[in-house]
Formats: C-alpha cells, structure tokens, sequence
C-alpha cells in the first residue's frame, strides 16, 4: 500500500535523502538540498539516464554547456518574449495565484465529480458494469465532461491568443473563490517572466544584464555545429545534456515537483525534415520503455497529447507519471521542427545546417527533443518505492524498494555481534567490495533492527557474519524485498551482487 505524500517528504528528510534549502534560516520556498543518500540515488538516475541515451547509442554524443548564456540566445528561442505565467493576486486575501492554475483546478474538480458517479455505477451494477456504454449515456457524466472540456478549451484559446481578460473573465464567471480566503475580489491578470536575471560585471552601468538558463536544451542548439563537426556527425544524430535550469515560479508547491533551481536530463535529435514525426513516434515508444524498465509497474504511466502546441512545436506528448497528488507530467517529448535553429540563425547571423551527402544538399536540420526533469524523476522513484507493509501478527516494515541499481548503497556488512573476529571478518569484506559498490558497515544494536535500518533506507542486499564465517568463509546474503536469506561463499558475493546491478 502507498505512503501518504506526507510520509515520502518526512521519510526524505530522516533518511538523508532531501532537506529544505538553509534550513537554520527556515528554508528558501522551493529550494531543496539533497542529502548524503539523495546526493547518490540523484546522480544513479542521471548515470542510468546517460548510459541509455549516450552510451548505448553511437549517434548520440553528450555536451556539458554553460549555465550563463549570451543574452540574445534567449531572445532568439523566445523565452524573452514567450517564458511567462498569466499571473492573479486576490485583492483581500494579497495572495498570488497562476491563473490559468485555479482554472485548471477548477476543471480538475469537476472531473472528479464525473469519476465519482462512475465508481458509484461501478460499485451498484458490480460485474455487469459496462464503463463505456455508462460514460457514453448518463447524463450526469456527459454534463460533466462537456462542462470540463469547454472550460479548458477557452482556457487554452485566451492563453494562446493572449488574452488575458477573457482569463479573468472565465475566473470570474465560474465564480472560483480564493483558495486561502474564500473571496472572489480578483485582480486583472497580467504576464509574469519566468526567467531569474542577473548581471555579469562589477560596474552598475556597463554590466550586461543576463539569464539563467530556464531550460538545458538552448546550449544544445547553439552548440550543434561545433558538436557536428567536431565528431564528424551524420543526420540523424543527438546531442545529450543534464545540468541546472531555473525557473522563478510563483506557485511552487508539491515537494521537489516543482522548484526554483532544478535539474535536466535533455537530448536534441537532429533529423531530416520531413522525418521528425517518424523519429517523434520512435523516441516517445523509447522513453516509456526507459521507464518501464525501472520496474515501478506500468499502471503508473500514461502518455498525454497535446493538443495545444507551443509556438516552436508541430507535435507534443507529456509522459505522466502517477505521483501521490495524481498523474503529472514527468518528461516532455517534443517534435520542435526547425525553429531553434532557424531563430539562431537569424539572431547570430552563422549559417547552421547540414551537408547531406545522400542528399546532395544543405538544410538546417528538424529537432525531437526528449526533457526530463531529474528532481521530477527523483520524486517518482522516491514515492512509489516507499511502502508500508503488512508482516501479518500486528507487526509491520517500513521499506524503501528502490530499483536495485538505483540504490545509494547497495551492500550493508553487519558482524553478528562486536567480539570474537567478527568485526575484522566483517571489514575485510567491506574492504573487498568497496571497489566495486557503495558499502556500509553497521555494527550498533541487534541484526533486526540493523536490517530495518537498510530497509528504510533502501538497501538492497545485507550481509551478516556470524561464528561459522570463520569456520567456512561463508555468510548470510539478506534480499530487502523478499527478505529472504542464503548462506553464500565469501569469495562469491562480488558475482551475486554484480549480477543484481546489471544495468
Ligand atoms: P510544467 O508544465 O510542469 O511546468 P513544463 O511543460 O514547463 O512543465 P518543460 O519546459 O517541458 O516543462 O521541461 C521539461 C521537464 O523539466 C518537465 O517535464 C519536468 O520534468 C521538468 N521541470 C520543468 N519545470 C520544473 C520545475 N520547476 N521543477 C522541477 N522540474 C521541472
């Protein structure tokens, strides 16, 4: 059974995987440090995600880019212009709120009003329940699925037409009240940049005002001749990247979902025209089987379409993911056509574009992009591999079941008790496998409570030596999710636990 949010954000924090950023000053809303745990299950993720995108693929190469950019490569990609939230304060309660948000929520809550009625039929008609003639016919069901469509569908027109009255019109006309305060006195809505400035240079009036990157993906474009010449690249090809991006978002909430100062794990495709949505298709189908791979189970994901395209993209699709507060998206594969390199083109004035050998001629290559946030990617592991579970007799676990070779440690070496060689014996198997895996020694309080203690935090395999160790070189293998135990040659646990970790 999954924890509550709740327990996932407390559990983070006691087993050294996330803590609130400067928490002795009381924390910087929406800034997260990562623990001596989080600091490795985050870099095994990006490591898993590096190994499938570069390593196994000899057309994708990697890039490590610069977080401070030229100015005007934000102008050319259209963050300048194009990066902002429609945001609303409400005038008694003073608080803000990202309008196009409450619309959402609202529309949110009547959905769930039409799954209510239908887990209510469910529950009445039993095993003759037909769901889709039911959601086709009743008309409670139809009233709310129109009302919920209709709404999102003049949401996304006034954001895409930028109109941002007809926002605060649709606001006021569904009557959403404050969220704090329960009133309905708003402001107009008005445009709000996402992108945190800053200066480069000592003195106030020469300093060149510049950005931090919102998004990985820009030092990939403005990068991709040097990285296609140098490696002598041929179409297709990708280039690959994970690092920092920041984003001064208002309504930040939700843990590590949505933060401040975040990490990304992006790849560019550079494709023929003509091919892209071939190679959208391709890369969508990959990416879900990246995931899937991680064993989390299958019922967790889902792909969203968009219908409403940004303005650099001839087809979208979100990967949701089931996160404790509903399914939301995890990674974006987006078919970004030409425009990047055609906009940067324009801006900088250098030619960026491909000699075709087979084709016999120049054009600047289409983009399919793969983007995934590594906290967002942190969070789902983090949530759906803490569970509580049953031991029957009253008695109960808390266990952390992490995809093995995600793990941060991966081997916890108990001696049975602190005397008669045990401890040495025990060292000089951490001493052997420290090489090759993150090993922790624990000698405090009895063998249970020492495995409950790796449980929590997520280790996969507990080695116990006791007295007949030093008889027969053997030891206790314990598995974290069965709980089963074997007696194994000393000699063989760098094998068996290898094995364990094959990527
Ligand atoms: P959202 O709609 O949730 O704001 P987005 O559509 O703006 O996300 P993209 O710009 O496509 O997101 O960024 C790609 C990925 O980066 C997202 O799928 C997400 O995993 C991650 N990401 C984006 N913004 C944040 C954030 N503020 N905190 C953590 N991860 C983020």
């Amino acid at each position: 059974q999954d924890t509550t949010f709740k327990n996932v954000i407390s559990h983070a924090k006691e087993y050294g995987y996330i803590f609130s950023s400067s928490e002795i000053y009381d924390g910087l809303n929406a800034v997260y440090d990562y623990g001596q745990n989080g600091v490795e299950l985050k870099k095994n993720i990006r490591e898993y995600w590096w190994k499938s995108m570069v390593q196994i693929h000899q057309n994708i190469v990697g890039l490590d880019a610069a977080i401070l950019m030229h100015p005007t490569t934000w102008k050319a990609s259209g963050h300048v212009d194009a990066f902002n939230d429609p945001l609303i304060d409400n005038k008694d309660s003073k608080k803000r709120y990202r309008a196009d948000v409450l619309v959402e929520d609202y529309a949110e809550k009547i959905h769930q009003k039409a799954e209510k009625e239908i887990a209510k039929a469910k529950k009445r008609f039993g095993d003759a329940f037909n769901e889709e003639e039911f959601v086709t016919t009743n008309p409670r069901v139809l009233r709310y699925r129109q009302e919920q469509k209709e709404i999102l569908e003049r949401l996304a027109k006034s954001l895409t037409d930028g109109d941002l009255a007809d926002v605060k019109l649709l606001i006021e006309e569904l009557g959403i009240a404050c969220p704090a305060s329960g009133s309905k006195n708003w402001t107009d809505v008005r445009q709000f940049n996402l992108m945190f400035g800053t200066k480069l240079g000592a003195d106030a009036e020469t300093a060149t005002d510049l950005y931090l990157r919102p998004e990985t993906a820009q030092g990939i474009f403005v990068n991709f001749l040097n990285v296609q010449k140098s490696g002598r690249m041929k179409i297709p090809f990708g280039i690959a990247q994970t690092g920092k991006a920041f984003r001064n978002e208002i309504v930040a909430r939700q843990f590590i979902f949505r933060m401040r100062e975040f990490e990304q794990m992006e790849m560019q495709f550079f494709v023929r025209p003509g091919e892209e949505l071939k190679w959208y298709e391709h890369w969508k189908e990959t990416r879900l089987n990246w995931h899937l791979s991680l064993g989390l189970g299958k019922e967790n994901y889902r792909f969203h379409d968009h219908e409403k395209l940004a303005h650099y993209a001839n087809a979208a699709a979100d990967i949701e993911f089931d996160f404790p507060f509903g399914f939301k998206e995890l990674e974006g594969i987006h078919s970004r056509t030409d425009f990047d390199l055609k906009a940067h083109e324009e801006h900088s004035g250098k030619k960026l574009q491909f000699f075709d050998p087979e084709l016999g001629e120049n054009y600047v290559p289409y983009v399919v992009e793969t983007s995934i946030g590594l906290d967002r990617m942190f969070l789902a592991v983090l949530s759906k591999s803490l569970v509580e579970e049953d031991l029957g007799n009253g008695n109960s676990r808390t266990v952390l079941k992490l995809p093995s070779i995600l793990a941060p440690t991966k081997v916890a070496v108990f001696p049975l008790v602190k005397k008669d060689g045990l401890p040495e014996l025990a060292e000089q198997i951490v001493e052997d496998l420290k090489w090759d895996f993150n090993v922790l020694y624990d000698e405090k309080d009895a063998v249970g409570k020492r495995y409950r203690r790796q449980d929590a935090a997520g280790t996969p395999f507990c080695i116990t030596v006791d007295h007949d160790s030093l008889e027969d070189q053997t030891v206790t293998i314990r598995h974290r999710d069965s709980m089963e135990q074997s007696r194994v040659n000393i000699s063989d646990l760098k094998s068996i636990i290898g094995k364990a970790l094959d990527f």
